[in-house]
């Protein structure tokens, strides 16, 4: 089954074809998630044209459509729920009615953070467990729950996706969500530059002279000694450590899947939570693995094809 998939983020649209839990093509545009959804649509749709033209396909050669989509959605209706300042305008419209006049084919939608969990419960690193918890840390940071082998969705579209914004510091920074001590306002990207400029040492910090403050610079001024960017990683790092032990006490997980770009530094990342997960997780059936992603930018792309079957199941 050959299916066209979109992940929808806040700058960029990556875009494919896949087939099989494999990406046969792809290519990435510009995003201007603040203008909208609808003024993109032409642009997602001739990339999607692009390559087919390609691989030598149609649109008719295609089952259907996959969105993984920046905010809460409702699988079951195709709706999206919320919005949080882009593709504001996706609230109101039919993204299932665009995909029928624009391809003739159906469309399914779904969170990015579940849908990036699926690709890699499927074909990535929760391979083999039905029991995966996963956590994307970026800009903001994304979780999402697999069961006993089901997607945990409930009632409102937001069980499990959340995790970000579970409280990690009581009384702690205010949240844009709206909470306090959240794990995002705590130890995110999108929170950094706040987080640095608050620490007394940071105005002699090397990190001040830093362009773009991103956590790469933050672990390499730490491993150079620097005394602010010590103390933001060690304080982030105990961040992520008390989601994963929050979500493994939620949840259930065998397998916890770290992804996102600030796994660039998975090789301080994993081992520290891995320790923090052994002595504080209270697991006494044994313990959980703690494992890097492994599709990358194209985790929320290869389960197209598993979402469009869930929600269409007469699809063939
Ligand atoms: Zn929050």
């Amino acid at each position: 089954m050959i299916v066209l998939a979109c992940d929808l983020g806040g700058t960029r649209m990556k875009v494919g074809v896949v087939r099989d839990g494999q990406v046969l093509a792809r290519t990435g545009i510009p995003a201007n998630s603040k203008a909208g959804l609808v003024p993109g649509l032409p642009a997602l749709a001739a990339a999607w044209r692009q390559l087919l033209v390609e691989l030598q396909l149609a649109p008719r050669d295609c089952a259907g459509i996959s969105v993984s989509f920046p905010s809460i959605v409702d699988a079951a209706s195709g709706r999206v729920l919320a919005e949080y300042g882009k593709y504001a305008d996706a609230m109101d419209f039919s993204l299932r009615d665009w995909a029928r006049q624009e391809f003739n084919l159906p469309l399914a939608i779904e969170n990015d953070a579940r849908l990036a969990l699926i690709g890699e419960w499927k074909f990535g690193a929760g391979r083999g467990s039905d029991d995966v918890v996963m956590i994307t840390l970026g800009t903001g940071i994304g979780t999402s729950a697999v069961i006993q082998g089901r997607v945990l969705r409930g009632q409102h579209g937001q069980a499990g996706v959340l995790g970000g914004h579970s409280t990690v510091r009581y009384g702690g920074r205010k949240c844009s969500c709206g909470n306090v001590g959240c794990v995002e306002a705590e130890a995110s990207t999108a929170f950094l530059a706040e987080l640095a400029r608050s620490d007394s040492g940071f105005a002699a910090s090397r990190l001040a002279a830093e362009p773009t403050l991103d956590f790469a610079a933050v672990f390499r001024h730490a491993a150079a000694g620097d005394a602010c960017a010590i103390k933001l990683r060690d304080h982030s790092l105990r961040v992520w450590g008390t989601l994963v032990v929050n979500l493994i006490h939620a949840y259930d997980p065998e397998v916890v899947v770290i992804g996102g770009g600030i796994m660039a530094s998975a090789d301080i990342i994993l081992p520290a939570t891995t320790e923090y997960v052994r002595r504080h997780a209270h697991t006494p059936w044994g313990l959980v693995r703690i494992v890097a992603g492994q599709l990358g930018d194209n985790a929320a792309l290869v389960p197209g094809e598993w979402l469009l079957q869930e929600q269409f199941p007469d699809l063939k």
